[in-house]
């Protein structure tokens, strides 16, 4: 039974991060893709809880038009929830704010950590970032939550990392870095476990190894983008599984059977 997807409204963005494994990539061809037909599609399929994420090769929130035409479709199913990802970096009306609270988004702010270990790969942005996340705060009346990417530095500086992220005390997702400068899966895990002591942060599940999970390739969990599905965003340099016009019922049948507490697209 599929339960998650990851729509990328567009492949633009006005960031360059030295670990974009999008970037790094440049395999996917853009074309347009109807995100309102794969919601029609989800509103068919799903009868119970369905996440969507907004997240992908793009700045979700340059496509703010078609993010609030998303929501307001997805306004009449019970089951449908939304998250997205931002790179922080777009200030946001008050009033949008108010939008995405009223559709109980839950929006995750992209910031590794202390100043100097954010601007390093992150194109100078924490100054940006911080601004807006301090008008997330001022008008939603709480802070948004992060996604911290995990690099070698802050496996250095852990502790730097935790006492950055405990003031805010929202909920903390740290993502492995992969590619030439990441890090080990048993690196990461071990990092998790201590910042779990300290934080609130995301773990487990069938979702992903990056995300402190069991690998989700081919069982619950697709990525929409550039017209095109993929088993996830890390497996956009492999042919993809399907059109975006894919029914779900059809999504099903393209199972994979691995050993789930490593990445799939590490193993091949
Ligand atoms: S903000 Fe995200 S999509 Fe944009 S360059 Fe950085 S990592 Fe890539
Ligand atoms: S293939 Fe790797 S990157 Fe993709 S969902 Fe599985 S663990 Fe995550």
């Amino acid at each position: 039974m599929i339960d998650r997807i990851c729509i990328s409204l567009s492949d633009r963005c006005n960031l360059n991060c030295a670990y974009c494994h999008f970037r790094e990539k440049k395999t996917m061809d853009p074309a347009p893709m109807d995100a309102l037909e794969i919601l029609r599609h989800v509103k068919e399929y799903a009868h119970g809880p369905f996440k969507i994420g907004f997240v992908g090769d793009g700045e979700p929130f340059l496509e703010l038009d078609l993010l609030k035409e998303c929501l307001r479709f997805m306004e009449d199913s019970p089951f449908l929830q939304a998250y997205t990802i931002t790179n922080g970096t777009i200030p946001l009306s008050a009033e949008d704010i108010r939008f995405l609270e009223r559709h109980s988004v839950n929006v995750g702010v992209s910031l590794d950590g202390y100043q100097t270990l954010h601007d390093r790969n992150r194109c100078n942005s924490f100054e940006r970032v911080m601004e807006n996340v301090r008008q997330y705060r001022d008008v939603a009346g709480h802070f948004p939550t992060f996604n911290a990417t995990v690099g070698p530095e802050s496996l250095r500086n852990r502790e730097a990392v935790f006492s950055f992220f405990e003031p805010f005390g929202s909920k903390v997702t740290f993502s492995r870095m992969i590619g030439p400068h990441g890090i080990s899966l048993p690196a990461y895990r071990a990092f998790l476990d201590e910042a779990e002591k300290r934080l609130p942060i995301r773990r487990g599940g069938l979702d992903c190894t990056m995300y402190g999970g069991q690998c989700a390739a081919g069982t619950n969990n697709y990525f929409f983008a550039n017209g095109k599905v993929y088993y996830c965003g890390n497996c956009v340099d492999l042919p993809p599984v399907a059109d975006s016009s894919v029914r779900f019922s059809d999504l099903e049948r393209l199972s994979l059977t691995f050993d789930r507490s490593r990445c799939y697209k590490e193993s091949l």
